[in-house]
């Protein structure tokens, strides 16, 4: 058990247990057949237990509690069998950061207090069909027109949209100042006139999770909508990032712990050449090997969260965290399916399944690549330009 947790955690964690085994387990066939589940009812159980408010302000109804609170909610979500919905959650928990730090107070009540009370789904705008990666090259752009910002452009990729209430929007909001000051966020209400949502995008995994595109055709919202100061759009959501990241990494610890309790059950009752297969060496040093992996990735993401709540840049640890998810994500359940045989082949198992849902770690919130980048930069290893996602 890590310093990090208190019984006021184990409380927590018995709660959010209670929820996913009652709540969202039951429906996560249906819901992943559906291609999506219903976010609004969820978000408001959700809004109840508080989980969408731990470690914000109680002026806007959050519960006011540190990160390592937040760490309790990602690993028991991240247990669901519902894989979309941790990963909803995940999104929208990543949506508001910045509105919290930097938005105004009237903004706050507006589009705070709902997301937190579970009355609203917030999604995050940045990637668009032309710039993932590299969010610097974002082409999406909110002029000023007398108190409106008139929004052009499109999102791709967008988790929750078709359910979304409001986006936090990455959007270029001049055309001087290079292309890390030329960006603001600006939240804006996914119902507004010139709002368009795409058709849901069919993904490899997390089915019961929506994303699809999101249009912005002469789209106005008053200025008041901006996030903070306007030209530093870019900064915030990097900041961000940092949590979004975070969270995946804490999410995808819980499917890789299940993985490989798993795969040690089946293989220790599965027998081949009159012995189970994890009696042999090369199966059980491989599983040990994991163990070991996952443990190190375990203590690195705390070491981030203590970090984090002391109020430390934790770029650099959060990047490496998410890095170290995504790479063990992608090698660890088609490892471990390989010991299944026949069955690791099947949709319906839960590892392979598990192998699909797990890997948009490596992708979602920047790339592995981006993240080596991202590490590379903060030791020194290239020079340090503020370009990527
Ligand atoms: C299911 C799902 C949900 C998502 N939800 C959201 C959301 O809610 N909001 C949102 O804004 N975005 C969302 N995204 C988008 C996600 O953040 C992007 O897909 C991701 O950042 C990668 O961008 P891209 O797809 O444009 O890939 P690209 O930028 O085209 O990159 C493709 C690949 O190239 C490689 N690569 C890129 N740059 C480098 C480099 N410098 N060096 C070496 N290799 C490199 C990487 O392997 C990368 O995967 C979602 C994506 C998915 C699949």
């Amino acid at each position: 058990m890590s310093k990090l947790f208190t019984y006021e955690h184990d409380e927590m964690r018995r709660n959010i247990r209670r929820f996913v085994q009652e709540d969202l387990d039951p429906h996560a066939e249906e819901w992943d057949a559906q291609g999506k589940a219903p976010l609004r009812e969820i978000f408001r159980k959700a809004g109840e237990l508080g989980l969408l408010g731990i470690n914000k302000p109680a002026e806007y109804g959050g519960l006011d509690l540190d990160f390592s609170f937040v760490v309790v909610a990602a690993e028991e979500l991240g247990r669901s069998h519902a894989g979309g919905i941790p990963f909803a959650i995940g999104a929208h928990l990543s949506a508001i950061p910045a509105l919290a730090a930097h938005g105004s107070d009237e903004l706050k009540q507006e589009f705070l207090a709902p997301a937190i009370s579970g009355e609203a789904v917030a999604c995050i705008g940045v990637s668009e069909p032309q710039a993932g990666s590299d969010v610097s090259a974002i082409k999406t752009a909110a002029q000023r027109q007398g108190g409106d910002w008139v929004i052009n452009g499109s999102k791709m990729w967008i988790t929750s949209s078709t359910q979304g209430n409001w986006i936090s929007l990455l959007a270029n909001t001049s055309t001087e100042n290079g292309p890390y000051h030329n960006k603001s966020l600006i939240v804006v209400p996914l119902d507004a006139p010139g709002v368009s949502i795409g058709a849901p995008l069919h993904k490899l995994g997390m089915h019961c999770s929506d994303t699809a595109p999101v249009f912005f055709d002469n789209v106005r919202v008053p200025v008041r909508h901006m996030i903070g100061e306007e030209g530093a759009g870019f900064r915030y959501q990097m900041e961000q990032f940092q949590h979004e990241r975070l969270w995946g990494c804490l999410r995808t610890l819980a499917g890789l712990d299940e993985v490989l309790r798993l795969t040690a059950e089946y293989t220790s009752e599965r027998k081949t050449f009159g012995k189970a297969i994890l009696d042999n060496q090369v199966v059980y040093h491989r599983l040990a090997d994991f163990h070991a992996q996952v443990e190190a990735l375990r203590a690195l993401a705390y070491q981030t969260v203590e970090a984090m709540i002391a109020d430390q840049d934790v770029t650099t640890l959060a990047s490496m965290a998410k890095y170290l998810a995504g790479k063990l994500a992608l090698e660890l359940p088609s490892a471990c399916a390989q010991y299944f045989g026949g069955q690791g082949y099947m949709w319906e198992n839960r590892v392979t399944r598990l192998m699909r849902d797990l890997r948009i770690v490596a992708v979602g919130g920047g790339a592995n690549e981006v993240m080596l980048e991202v590490i590379a930069k903060q030791k020194g290893l290239v020079k340090k330009r503020r370009s990527q996602n």
